[in-house]
């Protein structure tokens, strides 16, 4: 088994998640996975998780901000419990179910746009990408696509098809569809145009925009739609200069193409807003939504103009499942906990404290190159040299390990795997924001003190 060594290489036992970690490998497909450290998750509430062993952690992944309400929200938990005594599911194919009609309701409230609006359902944010190319191509009668360099969609055949983080030759071995096209995402730190976003974020915004104009034009106006995360996410959090979103769905009306807005990360108020394209003052024509929307639970959500929505004939939005009652209540209460808890703002409060926090920690660490990010969703850049901006893949990487074995849940990821990933729950208490924040420090200061075997590296997968 690959982690073999670590046992002789952590303090703490943990032997039970080490089994779990063997059969995985045993019986679980590889392509499933980045696995960072042998952590098997057991029991979870709020912000702590415990593993297999009992050891304690801070999640500051909220399982890939998923629980921006917590783990095992108790409102949540109840809703599920009452409704798993009345009905688990039946089938919206064929006939009617008052749960998912009850959030799309709140689902056209709570997303941008005083127009007419409808809803689709799936399970997960990659399905709801795909229902929402099938819109953008049924509505307009166009097929090309635009997409990001770096962005992230998912996996199912048409997401993975948008998604521009994933190297050519891992996804063309299963054929993805053709008419894709990608483009930079103007990325204020790291940009082919090498200019410094912070400093010129207008001059930035306006080259990037040139770029997917040319691309439209090169594709004969046959472009159905443009997706784009408003802030790329797994990219390593990168945000946008301000113009540039704005200037993308002017774009987009110009030409007809539909503007698909990508929230499934960066949306549920983890931002600090409740759709981190409201940043921007951007009303998309669709909006994906997923991840944190079901507390917990599977599903995932397209809104959009009702007159788009209804371009796509029966069956092509149909799955058996679709709308789940179970999940559909566990989202009607995780909305309901989102605004009486305040969590959109806290977000931003809170958000603006952590990256204080970690922009003192890089005045004092040179290995930190950027810090970034909006809400709690935030991006510690380690880099080999400030000036160079050269990624350090493995000293993030090591950092990781170090905040495993001390207590807190850390991942990397990023287009050059060397991101620090600070996406809590967002009514995480402050006491273990600023315990999290104090491992990570001391990790930090463990690895460049030489205390973390580089060896660790070579079983870390990671992005
Ligand atoms: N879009 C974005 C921005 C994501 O971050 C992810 C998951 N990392 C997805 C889509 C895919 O969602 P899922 O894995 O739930 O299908």
């Amino acid at each position: 088994m690959k982690w073999n060594r670590i046992p002789q290489l952590v303090s703490k036992n943990i032997s039970r998640s080490l089994e779990i970690a063997r059969l995985d490998e045993e019986y679980m497909a590889r392509g499933h996975a980045f696995k960072y450290y042998p952590l098997a998750v057991a029991r979870a509430e709020g912000s702590r998780v415990w593993d297999a062993d009992g050891n304690e952690y801070i999640d500051f992944l909220a399982s890939a901000a998923v629980y921006n309400i917590g783990h095992r929200h108790p409102e949540v938990v109840k809703v599920i419990k009452e409704q798993i005594e009345k009905l688990l599911n039946y089938t919206m194919g064929y006939f009617y179910e008052k749960e998912p009609v009850e959030l799309a309701m709140q689902l056209v409230k709570i997303t941008p746009g005083e127009f007419k609006k409808k809803v689709t359902f799936g399970f997960s944010g990659s399905d709801a990408v795909d229902s929402s190319i099938k819109i953008a191509r049924a509505c307009t009668r166009r097929k090309h696509i635009i997409s990001f360099k770096d962005s992230y969609h998912g996996m199912t055949y048409g997401a993975l098809s948008v998604t521009g983080i994933v190297k050519p030759e891992v996804s063309e071995l299963v054929c993805p569809i053709k008419e894709v096209h990608f483009v930079d995402f103007p990325d204020p730190y790291r940009n082919p145009w090498d200019i410094d976003g912070y400093e010129k974020p207008d001059e930035l915004a306006s080259v990037a925009l040139d770029h997917v104009e040319r691309k439209i034009k090169e594709l004969d106006e046959d472009v159905a739609a443009i997706i784009t995360e408003p802030i790329q996410g797994d990219a390593g959090v990168v945000v946008p200069p301000p113009g540039f979103i704005k200037g993308l769905k002017e774009l987009a009306e110009k030409h007809g193409v539909m503007f698909i807005d990508e929230e499934v990360q960066a949306g549920m108020g983890r931002t600090g807003k409740w759709w981190a394209i409201e940043h921007f003052n951007v009303v998309p024509d669709l909006l994906v939504a997923a991840k944190a929307l079901g507390g917990g639970m599977p599903i995932s959500a397209v809104v959009g103009k009702a007159e788009l929505m209804d371009s796509v004939p029966p069956p092509l939005l149909v799955y058996t499942h679709i709308g789940h009652a179970v999940s559909a209540v566990a989202a009607l209460a995780t909305i309901k906990v989102i605004l009486s808890e305040r969590l959109v703002e806290r977000a931003r409060e809170v958000g603006e404290y952590v990256l204080k926090r970690l922009k003192e920690m890089m005045e004092k660490y040179n290995i930190i190159g950027d810090v970034r990010g909006k809400g709690l969703m935030i991006g510690v850049d380690i880099v080999k040299d400030r000036k160079t901006k050269e990624p350090d893949r493995a000293t993030a990487l090591k950092i990781c390990f170090r905040s495993w074995e001390k207590g807190l849940v850390l991942i990397t990821f990023g287009k050059h795997g060397n991101v620090l990933r600070i996406a809590p729950p967002l009514n995480i208490p402050v006491e273990d924001l600023d315990k999290g924040l104090n491992i990570i420090e001391e990790a930090v200061k463990d690895v460049l003190d030489g205390k973390v075997p580089d060896e660790v590296v070579n079983y870390l997968k990671g992005w």
